[in-house]
């Protein structure tokens, strides 16, 4: 790694976020952070008397005066998060006390700690690679369930442990392609050659596979625009109501009623979505109905996946057929109003919209509506479901595996156009480069800075 070894100083921040809560954390790392703790703290034992993960309770002393009763836990490198001798006091949670805690660590030798600095010291010990450091932070922004699953995935090491079996795979490569220099005055092809080319393209797999994970990792994160689209009075708004657990757009029964594009934010299946109901989609109307049409067809064109919508309670119509043509490839037929008789026949659907099958809701009663969710979130997610989080969810890992592919591809073209090995050779390292950005090993001072900025201070 080519990176500054960190002052061996020691920090201190207050952890938990601002405000008032049962507790808050003051965290305080480094070579001599138990006796700092020490000088602060006065209870039935010294920190420094404390085993690892020992605890004790107490006083903080601040210009001679008591500030808080504390627990002061005690963690010894390198089983801490840092890898260092780790301090820290619980505290009561209000942000004047906190701040007099913190007042009185940096008085006795600590210094206020840097965004992520914690994180980053964690990083520099080796107790964790990058891309778990930077699953540390997605952790804490996660909006959904989903993101939080992803993170946690990230932070326990399942994208590092995929880049590893990438990484493992070329440097086997390289060192094949050096054998092969080495003999390459010899007449017989060697026999490494035909293990490299089979390495080289089960690395190439293996990254093509993440690229694809990537999608689904976008997904979760940029989330999805999910327009309903039919002819008017199919259900359409109900629908919208539905999805969106309240009464957002009126319901009425003349058809019509929804002449503009009405949209909301909803979470299916852990990606954030954005929803729009639609003006129903029929021949002639007055002119506010047709200027609705139009807007209808531009979002239909917009968006990632369309909801076309009819009324399983009438007979199927041109009309209906008429909105089929405007949908976009990504499409779910739902069929409503399931709770009375049925006049469309299930084949003639079938026929229409070709696999999969239609799905049959009713808006109204709610029949359904978990299976169409599924199947939004399935179609989305390129039919991968929600089963397992995705291992790629961060662009800046997105951009060095699409990096490595290229150095692979250019590689697998040497192998084949009978380029040297020394070609080769070259290529694979600069692949190698690129995986390192993610897990750390070739990034420098201006990655992670930019990396622990977005952190948080205590973390
Ligand atoms: P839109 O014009 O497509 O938006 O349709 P609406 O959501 O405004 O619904 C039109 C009419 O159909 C209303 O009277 C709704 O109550 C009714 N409706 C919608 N969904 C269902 C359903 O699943 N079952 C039944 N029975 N009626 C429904």
């Amino acid at each position: 790694m080519n990176l500054k070894v960190p002052e061996k100083d020691v920090i201190a921040a207050i952890a938990t976020p601002p405000g008032r809560g049962a507790i808050g954390v003051v965290r305080i790392s480094g070579p001599g952070s138990i006796e700092i703790a020490g000088r602060v703290f006065s209870g039935a034992r010294n920190p420094s008397d404390l085993p690892g993960y020992g605890a004790a309770l107490g006083w903080i002393i601040k210009d001679g005066a008591r500030v808080d009763e504390v627990i002061c836990l005690v963690m010894r490198g390198p089983k801490s998060f840092t890898g260092e001798d780790v301090a820290e006091f619980h505290c009561h949670g209000g942000p004047a006390v906190l701040r007099l805690v913190l007042e009185a660590v940096i008085s006795a030798g600590a210094r206020p700690a840097e965004p992520g600095e914690f994180t980053r010291r964690a990083f520099l010990a080796g107790r964790i690679d990058l891309s778990q450091a930077e699953g540390v932070a997605d952790i804490i922004a996660s909006e959904t369930e989903a993101a939080a699953r992803a993170a946690a995935s990230q932070l326990e090491g399942a994208l590092s442990e995929r880049i590893g079996s990438v990484k493992d795979d070329l440097v086997r490569c390289l060192a094949l392609a050096e054998a092969a220099v080495d003999f390459s005055d010899q007449e017989d092809v060697p026999e490494g050659l035909e293990e490299l080319d089979r390495t080289l393209e089960s690395a190439r797999a293996k990254l093509q596979k993440l690229i694809e994970d990537a999608g689904r990792g976008k997904r979760y994160r940029e989330g999805a625009r999910v327009v309903i689209a039919g002819k008017p009075n199919v259900g359409k708004s109900t629908l919208m109501n539905a999805l969106l657990g309240s009464d957002r757009v009126i319901v009425t029964s003349s058809p019509g009623a929804t002449r503009d594009v009405i949209e909301d934010s909803v979470e299916i299946g852990g990606i954030p979505i954005r929803l729009f109901d639609t003006a129903g989609l029929r021949e002639g109307g007055e002119e506010a109905e047709m200027i609705g049409m139009k807007k209808t067809i531009k979002s239909m064109s917009e968006a990632d996946l369309v909801i076309i919508m009819l009324d399983g309670s009438r007979p199927l119509e041109k009309a209906d057929l008429a909105v089929m043509t405007q949908a976009p490839p990504s499409y779910i037929v739902a069929v409503n109003k399931t709770d009375l008789p049925s006049q469309m026949s299930v084949e003639e659907v079938a026929k229409i919209c070709g696999p999969p099958a239609a799905l049959h809701i009713s808006a109204l009663t709610g029949e359904g509506l978990d299976g169409l969710e599924q199947a939004i979130a399935d179609k989305l997610l390129g039919g991968k479901g929600a089963a397992s989080p995705p291992f790629v969810t961060n662009v800046r890992h997105e951009n060095a595996i699409r990096e490595a592919l290229d150095n692979l591809a250019r590689a697998l073209a040497a192998r084949q156009d009978g380029l040297s090995e020394e070609f080769l050779a070259a290529d694979l390292s600069r692949a190698l480069d690129s995986l390192g950005l993610i897990t750390g090993e070739t990034a420098d001072e201006d990655i992670l800075d930019i990396i622990f900025e977005r952190f948080c201070i205590g973390k």
